[in-house]
């Protein structure tokens, strides 16, 4: 890149960078270029040279116009072309390409390269609601949304002729100081953008204000973005749209931002790649076995049964594999589906001496009471009601709560504490 003999229109280097074909789609460049970054940044120890080269070989090859160019002539063509494209213009030193790349969020490169000297702007932030229907079978999301761009018809001058005077709030700087004493002696200087011409600096005459933007340089745009949500992808996940956040004069433009919101799920819960899910079976089915049908993410049935003779007491799990979450990005290893048992005993809340006799020849017989048959003749007889336990405790602790409450007039300060730290 910069400071380097040209060489003779080399068209490959920039795809070896990135470890690419020359066939690379979009898509590809991207997720090479977004694992190259984070492997290489040099905030995680990586080279800072050789993060500069990535991000100059993605901001060529994600930009159709530029990868055409290079293409077909290599990177010096490229270089004359970006001082004239460029915002900032003028003569780019390495500290202020290496800043730009740093001030953006990660997976800049983009157009922060040749307008380095600019602000980027602010990131839209949205979030995106998706059942785990979508994120087991992925999905596109079309999205309207509406942004600032410069307006079309001044290219965000703002004016007719192109001209503009500086303003005379800020002689053009776009800043203005003020001072105030905030202890004798002691003088604060305090820099804030300009109110008169908003930061630009420049000033446009009624009579060449551009009709379209009326000065204000943009205009509101409508857009529909394809949001790509891709199999295995996770809740608070986020999707990127990079530069297509609202535009404004000498601004990098920020990026949208997608971040995944999952809606809870009527049957499935989802950790990591496993999926969980509760079934109840009957003490018949939990005893003897069982089957049934379950409808997946996908709309397959599946048939779930027991193993010959198999008991499955209350509590326990069991696990099919592969029926789990697809692995984002490599969405064809799936995690486990585990299924969580509860069994519900029978309805009838008495059993006929009969029933009870025709069971004990079936099941493991109960403890004998052979063994302590004497000493129960001494014991006291004691009668079990039926309680609704919670029910009951909470009436017990309103009860106590009440008592304390209405001793407060003999000791108050005593009474007042206890209950407050309840
Ligand atoms: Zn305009
Ligand atoms: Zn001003």
């Amino acid at each position: 890149m910069f400071g380097r003999a040209p060489r003779r229109s080399d068209n490959s280097k920039y795809y070896e960078v990135l470890g690419v074909s020359k066939s690379a789609s979009q898509d590809e460049l991207k997720k090479a270029y977004r694992k190259a970054a984070i492997r290489n940044h040099p905030d995680k120890g990586g080279d800072p040279e050789k993060f500069k080269e990535l991000a100059q070989a993605y901001e060529v090859l994600s930009d159709p116009e530029k990868r055409d160019i290079y293409d077909q002539y290599g990177e010096d063509a490229l270089k004359e072309g970006m001082g004239s494209g460029g915002g900032g213009g003028g003569v780019h030193n390495h500290f202020d390409i290496f800043e730009s790349f740093f001030s953006g969020s990660f997976g800049g490169g983009g157009s922060r390269f040749r307008a380095s000297r600019q602000k980027r702007g602010e990131d839209v932030v949205h979030t995106l609601r998706v059942s785990l229907e979508d994120l087991y079978n992925g999905t596109t999301k079309k999205l309207s949304l509406s942004r600032s761009i410069l307006c079309p018809k001044c290219k965000g001058k703002g004016s007719k002729s192109g001209a503009s005077g500086a303003c005379y709030g800020c002689q053009g700087t776009g800043m203005r100081v003020t001072t105030r004493q905030i202890a004798p002696g002691m003088i604060q200087q305090m820099q804030h953008v300009c109110p008169e011409c908003r930061g630009s600096g420049e000033v446009i005459s009624d009579r060449d204000r551009c009709p379209q933007c009326k000065g204000n340089k943009v205009t509101q745009e409508k857009k529909v973005l394809e949001v790509n949500v891709e199999k295995g992808m996770e809740h608070n996940q986020k999707i990127t749209f990079e530069g297509e956040a609202d535009q404004a004069p000498d601004i990098i433009t920020g990026d949208i931002v997608f971040v995944l919101q999952q809606k809870e799920h009527p049957k499935f819960k989802r950790k990591f790649d496993d999926l969980y899910m509760e079934h109840t079976l009957t003490l018949t089915e939990a005893l003897c076995g069982f089957q049934f049908v379950l409808t997946h993410l996908d709309g397959r049935q599946l048939l779930i049964k027991s193993n010959p003779g198999e008991v499955i007491k209350p509590d326990q799990y069991k696990a099919i594999n592969d029926e789990g979450m697809p692995n984002f990005g490599k969405p064809f290893i799936k995690g486990r589906l585990y299924i969580h048992f509860d069994v519900v005993f029978p309805e009838s809340r008495v059993l006929s001496p009969d029933t009870c006799r025709r069971i004990e020849t079936i099941l493991p017989s109960r403890p004998g009471k052979s063994s302590s048959e004497t000493k129960l003749d001494e014991c006291e007889e004691t009668i079990m009601h039926d309680v609704n336990i919670e029910e009951e405790m909470r009436r017990k602790e309103q009860r106590r709560h009440q008592e304390a409450y209405d001793s407060d007039d003999d000791e108050p300060n005593v009474h007042r504490v206890a209950c407050n730290q309840q």
